[in-house]
């Protein structure tokens, strides 16, 4: 009996660490220095240092990155356990060396790069010396990449990419592009000429790509695998957010429940009002499915790879989108007026949660993927009737019946018997 859904004690004491971790040191950073992790003031930089090398020491780095690409290989599995807990603190992901869009493009670089490759772009990014961030989407297509027209032309011993980015994250304060051409993926230093990062959005950035010229070893992987890449890429990502997103839903889950008992309104405390307990028993609910199902395509992923589980991967990024999205509107529900505000987290979630049915694919397009991949396992049915319809099923049954009444007369009796009664009652 192989199902257990239990953890091994020794990993266990793992995830005991990163809870206390996270708890006695990440969080107070973040209230003290937020964003500490990129800060460039040299003391806050030595104190980051100082607590990633304990993170280095539980064996703990970048532990998105399978083993045979240099990483611990703990497996999806196990990283879905730890990013339950990562994903309650913002900066907790680079304090572990596993934030996005790092993340993605480290693990391009490792499963696509060349030695030299690796040695020039993914050491650093490991050790956080550069940061990274990811051009894919264009202004006039995000969901549909046969719409992407930046394109790179050789010439002579270079590269020159022209085109148009909208949307990426963390653009201006990387250091290298990956930049998705037509023709391949190609890593940009962010200070070459002729990349133009436009002044809106600030976060998000819309970045024009006018004559950049870059040597030909900046082209990653095969001059048609821009799409591979990205699949490559997105696929990981898609499953790391669904387990931080557990994260997210617990925390708000956590609020509503705490809030729900501290609450008194019409003569009892608002945790025994009957709509108030639907709100939590279905948030509840809707937690316990999420987890299995990221879980469970983690453990898929382990067991395959991530192009087998790709369906399932699918689902749970829409999935994660509407359980966040519902999750949180129960807790703001509870925690009435005081969740309206930007005074506990729950608001910023909530207001958050439909920009997870967009990052990474929209909930539409992994719907129709799904759809479109569970119906190849389907056939149509012949004739006017479906497999399911009752009188043919019996008459297939009496068919098949037949030779055994024959050779027993009351069986065939009583069958005659019951035939009569169920047609009676209609
Ligand atoms: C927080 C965040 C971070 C992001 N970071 C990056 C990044 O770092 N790099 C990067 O390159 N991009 C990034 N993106 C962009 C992201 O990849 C795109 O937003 C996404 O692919 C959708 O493209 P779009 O925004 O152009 O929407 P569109 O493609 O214009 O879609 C808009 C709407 O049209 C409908 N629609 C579209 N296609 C279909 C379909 N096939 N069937 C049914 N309905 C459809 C849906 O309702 C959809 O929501 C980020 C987005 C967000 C929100």
């Amino acid at each position: 009996m192989a199902w257990d859904f239990s953890t091994e004690p020794e990993f266990q004491a793992k995830l005991d660490w990163v809870e206390q971790f996270c708890k006695e040191e990440v969080e107070p950073l973040e209230y003290v220095f937020p964003y500490a992790v990129r800060s460039p003031d040299p003391k806050v930089k030595a104190y980051v240092r100082g607590l990633q090398q304990q993170v280095k020491d539980q064996g703990l780095w970048a532990l998105f990155l399978d083993e045979e690409l240099g990483g611990p290989g703990f497996g999806q599995l196990k990283l879905g356990l730890i990013n339950e807990i990562l994903g309650r603190y913002p900066s907790a992901p680079q304090m572990f060396g596993a934030a996005a869009p790092d993340t993605g493009n480290m693990e391009m670089l490792a499963a696509y790069g060349t030695e030299e490759q690796k040695a020039r772009w993914l050491q650093p990014l490991l050790d956080q010396e550069i940061f990274s961030a990811y051009s894919m989407t264009e202004p006039q297509g995000g969901s549909d990449p046969n719409l992407f027209r930046t394109f790179a032309t050789r010439d002579g011993d270079e590269w020159v990419i022209n085109g148009e980015k909208w949307f990426t994250s963390a653009g201006r304060v990387a250091d290298i592009l990956f930049v998705m051409c037509t023709n391949g993926m190609f890593v940009v230093p962010r200070n070459t000429p002729g990349v133009e990062i436009q002044p809106e959005p600030r976060n998000h950035n819309h970045i024009i790509y006018n004559e950049v010229r870059v040597p030909l070893d900046h082209l990653l992987g095969p001059g048609d695998g821009a799409k591979v890449l990205a699949q490559r890429r997105l696929g990981g990502g898609r499953i790391h957010h669904a387990m931080r997103t557990i994260a997210q839903c617990n925390l708000a889950f956590d609020m509503m429940c705490e809030r729900a008992l501290s609450r008194e309104s019409h003569g009892k405390i608002i945790a025994e009002h009957q709509m108030v307990q639907e709100k939590i028993a279905d948030s509840y609910a809707q937690i316990r499915m999420l987890r299995l199902f990221v879980l469970e395509t983690a453990w898929k992923i382990d067991n395959t790879s991530t192009a087998e589980a790709r369906t399932d991967i699918a689902a749970v990024k829409y999935t994660m989108a509407k359980v966040l999205r519902d999750v949180s509107f129960n807790a703001l529900h509870i925690l009435g007026s005081l969740g309206t505000t930007d005074l506990t987290p729950i608001q910023a979630m909530y207001a958050a949660a439909p920009t997870m049915g967009i990052a990474d694919g929209v909930d539409e397009v992994h719907k129709a993927t799904v759809a479109r991949r569970v119906l190849k396992e389907y056939r149509p049915h012949e004739g006017y009737w479906p497999t399911e319809y009752f009188p043919a099923k019996r008459e297939a049954a009496w068919k098949k019946m037949q030779p055994k009444l024959d050779a027993d007369p009351e069986l065939a009796a009583s069958a005659e018997n019951y035939k009569k009664y169920f047609a009676k009652r209609g």
